[in-house]
């Protein structure tokens, strides 16, 4: 993400990279993504993801209040929730 130094968009103050985490299968850890459309499910119950636009989302924090801000513009690998 080319955003070099961005101030907080609330109160101006300094902004740190970071991302969101989600638990995954067996405790392991994934960055959560931001999917293209409404939020639907498969037959099993699951995230329904199949050819939807798919971005890695980066989340700044302000240090000063704690505002949040997202980008999600990195291409992303859909995670395997979608119907095989
Ligand atoms: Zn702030």
């Amino acid at each position: 993400m080319n955003q070099p130094d961005p101030k907080c968009a609330k109160c101006g103050g300094s902004m740190v990279e970071g991302y969101s985490i989600d638990k995954g299968h067996a405790n392991t850890a994934l960055a959560s993504r931001w999917v293209e459309g409404p939020f639907e499910t498969t037959m099993w119950g699951n995230a329904d993801t199949k050819g939807r636009d798919c971005r890695s989302i980066t989340l700044w924090r302000c240090v000063k209040c704690g505002f949040l801000e997202a980008y999600a513009i990195e291409p992303a690998e859909t995670p395997g929730f979608f119907t095989p």
